[in-house]
Order: C-alpha cells, then structure tokens, then sequence
C-alpha cells in the first residue's frame, strides 16, 4: 500500500556517487530494511548499513551518519527544518494513495461548512484532491501552512500542530486524514475545534474529543498530585530535533526560585526504566512532549510538561493550560 520510492534512492546514491550509505528506518519500516538494504546495494552498488535504533520521527535523525558511510536514507518522514539542507541526507517519505472520492463524498454531508484539512506525511498528497471534493460539496475548505519544522502544507506532527493554529479563527473544524488517533490529538490539543479523523481505507470517520477531554483530566490530576513535590528531574533529549535545553535550563531555575530542588537530567532514550535510578518527587519533561501527553500512566512519579510545571509551582493558572508543542524558534 506503501510507496517506498526505491528508484529514486537508487537514482541519487548512482548520480552522487556514494560509496557507501546508512538506513535509518522508522519502527513500522523495520521489517522491510534487509530488503531495501539489498535492493540499494543490488541496483546501486552501495555499501548499505542499517541503523538498528529506534527512530519514531525526523526528530530522530542520525546526524552521526558521517562516521560509518558517506550518505544517510531516511526513511518514512519530511525533514524537520534545517535538515533538508544537508545534501548528503535523502528524506524518502512514504506516501500512500488510496482512492478517497467515494468514501469522501459520503462523510462531507456530516461535516460544518468551513473546514480545514490536516493530514501526516503520509497522506498529505491526498490533500489537494480532498479540498477538491469538498468544495465541489460546497464545503469552504482552508490548508494551513506550518511553521519551519513543518515541511508540507497542512501537514501536522505529533509535537507540532501549527498548520491547524494558522487556520484555527477561520475554520469550525478540522478534518484529519490518515489513521489511528496520535497526530490528529495533537491537532486538538492545539487548537479549540474538533478534530474529526477520516481514515481514508475505510472511509470511517470519528472525533478525537472524548480522547482529548479524557487526557485533559488526567493532566488536571497529575498537577494536583505535583503540587507536593519538593526534588524534580527536568529532562533534557539528545536527539536533534528534541533537544531544548535552554527550555529545561529555564524550567529549572523558576523550581529552584520557589525554594524547592532541580536536577538536570541529559538523555536520548527517556522511558521509565532511564528515569528509575533518580529518586524525585516529580519529572518535568522537555524531550517528545507526547512522552508526557500518552505515557505518563508508565512513570511512577507525575510526568509534567514545562507549562504543567508552571501551573504546579503557582507561575500559571490552570484556565491558561497550554499543550506542549515543539515549534521552530
Ligand atoms: S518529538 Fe515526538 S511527536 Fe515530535 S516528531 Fe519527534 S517523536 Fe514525533
């Protein structure tokens, strides 16, 4: 179903004239890696080394290559800005193109008049034709342009939904497609209007809001329980695109104001079994903001975002609650 643009790869490996090249694949690829190793190495004469570690977003992206081959393949994501200005990286983005028009046109009579499309990487290709096949309902259909790490119009990310914010006053709400319920929640944290999902295999559409409401108490109630904490652990991520140290040296220092403890704590795999070593009250996370949003459940201790922090340490009221997002600088 997949489209992996395999040629492609091979084109630009042979038109360079790398000798060698890494794969960084994401988790859902991993499978497919020997084959893509041998097809590149077959059809390109490459040396091809696969890179084993986890990779969930260009956020991951092994800038590190240069140590182990003279060129990088990422596979399954748009570059998060500045990365697309590296010439020896190639992004393959994974595209899928099922044929939307019959399903879409059924659902349009159950959608507001004026809508806004979102889609993941993989199916953002399918949003000029979507925005055709609503408007043709009479539907008034708006695209947002993100800010830099967003590379494709209305395209949205699990940490970024800036692409909706640019169309937020215009739209009553927001059309997703794509599948399961990670990127459109990001879209309804950031924004005030509903989220409807429109999988675009199926035809079947849902709201996100029930899941949004839920998350949002479960917030409430892991701050209530932070307001006792006196030692907090603000982690930092290695990974390029996650790294906000300047945030987390921030967040810091507002604890340590309020009389109570800090530590800093640097990692590029942050899960419960990193974090169970360090004997605190409370984690303030500034790594993948869906680390605190999704699994917070899997932390023995509350998992808090910053502005979370501020709510905790009197800084913010909870009624100016915003979701954490990372967004160009
Ligand atoms: S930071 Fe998290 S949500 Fe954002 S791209 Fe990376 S893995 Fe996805």
């Amino acid at each position: 179903m997949f489209d992996l643009d395999l040629d492609s790869a091979v084109s630009w490996i042979k038109n360079r004239g790398y000798g060698s090249v890494a794969v960084q694949l994401p988790e859902g690829l991993k499978m497919s890696a020997l084959g893509i190793s041998d097809f590149l190495s077959g059809s390109a004469g490459v040396a091809v080394t696969v890179l084993g570690d986890p990779c969930y977003g260009a956020c991951d992206l092994f800038s590190d290559y240069r140590k182990y081959a003279d060129a990088l393949i990422h596979f399954g994501h748009s570059p998060i800005h500045p990365q697309e200005n590296d010439e020896d990286i190639l992004f393959v983005e994974v595209r899928a193109n099922p044929d939307i028009d019959v399903y879409l046109a059924a659902v349009s009579q159950k959608l507001p008049q004026k809508i806004g499309l979102l889609a993941t990487v993989q199916y953002v290709g399918l949003i000029p034709n979507a925005k055709k096949i609503l408007e043709r309902d009479g539907k008034t259909v708006f695209v947002g342009r993100g800010d830099s790490r967003i590379f494709h119009q209305g395209q949205v990310l699990g940490c970024n939904f800036s692409a909706a914010e640019s169309v937020n006053d215009e739209v009553d709400a927001f059309l997703y497609i794509g599948e399961g319920d990670f990127h459109p929640l990001a879209a309804a944290f950031g924004t005030d209007k509903d989220v409807v999902v429109f999988n675009p295999l199926t035809g079947d559409i849902k709201s996100v809001k029930e899941i949004r409401d839920r998350i949002l108490r479960k917030r409430f109630a892991a701050i209530e329980t932070a307001k006792n904490a006196e030692t907090f652990l603000v982690i930092v991520c290695t990974k390029t695109g996650q790294d906000r140290s300047a945030l987390a040296d921030s967040v810091a220092g507002k604890i340590r104001e309020r009389g109570k403890k800090a530590y800093i704590l640097l990692a590029n795999e942050i899960g419960p079994d990193v974090l169970l070593p360090y004997n605190v009250d409370a984690y303030v996370n500034t790594a993948c903001p869906r680390i605190v949003m999704d699994d917070s459940a899997k932390y023995k201790k509350p998992m808090l975002t910053v502005t979370e922090a501020e709510i905790v340490l009197g800084l913010r009221e909870w009624e100016r609650y915003e979701f954490d997002s990372i967004t160009s600088c």
